[in-house]
Parts: C-alpha cells; sequence; structure tokens
C-alpha cells in the first residue's frame, strides 16, 4: 500500500459492528489483571493506533514517548560508558545539549562533524559506538548521504540514528537506507497543527524495540492519551499537508532568491522547511519576523500555519549559524497570500530610511 492509504487506513479499530471507526481516546490507569498491558506506563490502545500509523509508515515497528527529547535521550542513554557519539554540528539545538550534558558528566565523547562532508564523517564513525545523523539538519538545512554513511557506521560496529522529524517518513525513509533506529519530533509534521507535544522512536529491530520500550517505562516518558489522539488525527492528512507544503514552499523560494533583501536561500529541493539569510543583518531579521499578519513569530514547525524565527535569538543556537538566518517553516496557506504577506515585510527593509 502507498503511504497515503497506509496514513488513513493503519490503526483502526477492528471492522465489526458498532466499532468505531476512529481510536478511542482510553483514559486508564491500569487495566484489569491477565491481559498484554496491565498498567498505564506499560501501554494504552490509543497509543498503539499512532505507533501502529507511524510503524507502517516508516516501514518499522513505533514506540511513543512524552516528547521528541524525551526520545532522543531514550536513545543517548544506551550509550556505553566513555563511548563515542558522531554527531551534525548543526543538529537540533536540544539533542546538541543532551549529548554535551552527557560528556561534561563524562558519560560519553562526542565527536561534531559537517555531515555534507561525507568522507569525514566514514572516517569518524571508526572508533564510534553511536553515529547520529539529522538530514535535513535544523536549521542549517543540510543533507546527509545517509546509506553511505550508515553502511560504513556499521562496518564499524556503530549504530545508527536518524532523526527524520524535517523528512517524514513520506519524504525519506532511513530504517531501508540502514538507520537502525529513527527519531521523530510528532510535534512538528506528524501531529502537524500545533498543539501537541509527542516523540517516537521507530525500529526493524525486534531486540532493540524491546530494550527500548524498558527504558520508557524505567524513565516513565509517554505520552499523554489525547496526544496520542491528537497525532494519530493528524497524521490521517500527513500526505496532504506536506505535499502542500512543499509546493507552496518551492514556489516561495525561487521568489524569495530573487527578492534584494535576501542575500542566501537555503533549501534541500524538498520539505517545507526554508531558511532564509537578510541582506541587512541581524536587525533586518528582526523587524521581518515583526511585520507580517499571516507568518506567525513562533519556535517549533511543521503545523498548517506559516512561522519563522531568527534562529539566533536563542542564545544556545550554535555560533556558526549566521545571525541573520530566518527559518521559515511554510505552512498550508494559499501561496499568493504567504508570499504577498512577505513580500510586503521584505519590501520595507529594502526601501530607504526616511531622512
Ligand atoms: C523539535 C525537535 C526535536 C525535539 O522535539 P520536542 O517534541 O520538542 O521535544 C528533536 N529533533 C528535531 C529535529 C526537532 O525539530
Amino acid at each position: 500500500m502507498s503511504p497515503a492509504t497506509l496514513a488513513v487506513t493503519t490503526g483502526r479499530p477492528p471492522r465489526e459492528p458498532d466499532q468505531p471507526l476512529n481510536v478511542p481516546i482510553t483514559l486508564a490507569s491500569t487495566y484489569v489483571a491477565g491481559g498484554d498491558i496491565d498498567y498505564g506506563r506499560y501501554g494504552n490502545p490509543t497509543w498503539s493506533a499512532f505507533e501502529d500509523t507511524l510503524g507502517a509508515l516508516e516501514g518499522g515497528r513505533c514506540l511513543a514517548f512524552s516528547t521528541g527529547m524525551a526520545a532522543v535521550t531514550t536513545v543517548l542513554d544506551l550509550v556505553g560508558q566513555g563511548a563515542k557519539v558522531v554527531l551534525p554540528k548543526h543538529a537540533y539545538q536540544g539533542s546538541l545539549m543532551a549529548v554535551a550534558d552527557l560528556e561534561a558528566r563524562g558519560r560519553l565523547v562526542s565527536r561534531l562533524v559537517d555531515i555534507t562532508d561525507t568522507a569525514a564523517v566514514v572516517a569518524e564513525c571508526q572508533d564510534a559506538a553511536l553515529v547520529w545523523l539529522e538530514s535535513p539538519t535544523n536549521p542549517a538545512l543540510e543533507v546527509a548521504d545517509i546509506e553511505t554513511i550508515a553502511a560504513a557506521a556499521h562496518e564499524a560496529g556503530a549504530y545508527v540514528v536518524v532523526d527524520n522529524t524535517f523528512a517524514t517518513p513520506l519524504l525519506q525513509q532511513p530504517i531501508p537506507l540502514g538507520a537502525d533506529i529513527v527519531v521523530h519530533s510528532a510535534t512538528k509534521y506528524l501531529a502537524g497543527h500545533s498543539d501537541a507535544l509527542i516523540g517516537a522512536l521507530v525500529t526493524a529491530d525486534d531486540e532493540l524495540l524491546e530494550v527500548l520500550k524498558g527504558r520508557r517505562g524505567l524513565a516513565g516518558a509517554t505520552p499523554g492519551t489525547m496526544e496520542a489522539w491528537l497525532a494519530v488525527r493528524g497524521m490521517r492528512t500527513l500526505h496532504l499537508r506536506v505535499e502542500r507544503a512543499q509546493a507552496n514552499a518551492q514556489t516561495l523560494v525561487t521568489r524569495l532568491r530573487e527578492h534584494p533583501a535576501v542575500a542566501e536561500v537555503r533549501y534541500p529541493g524538498f520539505g517545507g522547511i526554508v531558511a532564509i539569510v537578510l541582506a541587512e543583518g541581524e536587525l533586518a531579521a528582526d523587524l521581518l519576523v515583526r511585520k507580517t499578519r499571516i507568518w506567525v513569530h513562533a519556535t517549533s514547525l511543521g503545523g498548517v500555519e506559516s512561522t519563522f524565527e531568527r534562529r539566533r535569538r536563542w542564545r544556545t543556537e550554535s555560533p556558526t549559524i549566521p545571525v541573520a538566518l530566518v527559518r521559515m517553516s511554510v505552512g498550508i496557506e494559499d501561496v499568493e497570500d504567504l508570499w504577498s504577506d512577505l513580500e510586503t515585510a521584505l519590501d520595507t527593509l529594502t526601501a530607504s530610511p526616511p531622512r
């Protein structure tokens, strides 16, 4: 079945008379003994609908977590004492901070790499325990050669993890490319409506799945039932939203490249995230995000609504990200409305200053 059909049909109750079409929100801390779940921290039928759907889309088995960061730190916790972790220097800042925190406490050693330099990444894989990839990266939008790097990492005996939040399983499937674990902030495109925090891990390795499930229970990093339900609801339209956001992004990229207020446009060629660097610098970027009526000045991404922010407003963002870089999460509104709102704001940045 194609991804569009899987997104709509997976994770449904059995087709029997009077069964609902949609999975109900099961509010339960405990279950009658003798079954497979027993207690609310070990499982929930609403989580299962989310897990079955995302697992089918990624080509593996899925575990839902409370947030993307809960999924990230659960994987990092598997790394042995003092082992080496390779990760992109422009990975999601939360993932970089989690690794730096573990390194400061002597738990692991990290090597930050430019993931576009495949030969350098492959060389770093040699004595690594874990190779962490994010592609495209947040917010630099660099793309990794996942297949080549995964093959080299496996040869060196390292695990390969891919944060697939930006691409979604519709535009990139890391498991067939060689990833052992796929990480998602389902808060973003999967849930897709800026109303829920939820994360996920997907793996095709049943043994690894049991280990991760055990860790999730020990950390208590389990999602709320309402959040799991919202994410299932979101995934039913994932293909339509990603298709529209991508088409809008491609149109905007062409026009942004022509605008004199924009010095640089970064776009990997697919997906709904675009980064621009303002020609007039940091102040122009700060002005832009306050001058629009449709585009919302907000962090996060992957919702139906178009949002943007200057990433270096966060003191924790990498110093190698340009200060005037604005990350744009293109939504599913009408593209002409999006462009005219943006163009009006950009034009004010190039107009000559009042005397
Ligand atoms: C947002 C994000 C995360 C963290 O997810 P939360 O749900 O906010 O905890 C991890 N990776 C990427 C690429 C993200 O964009």
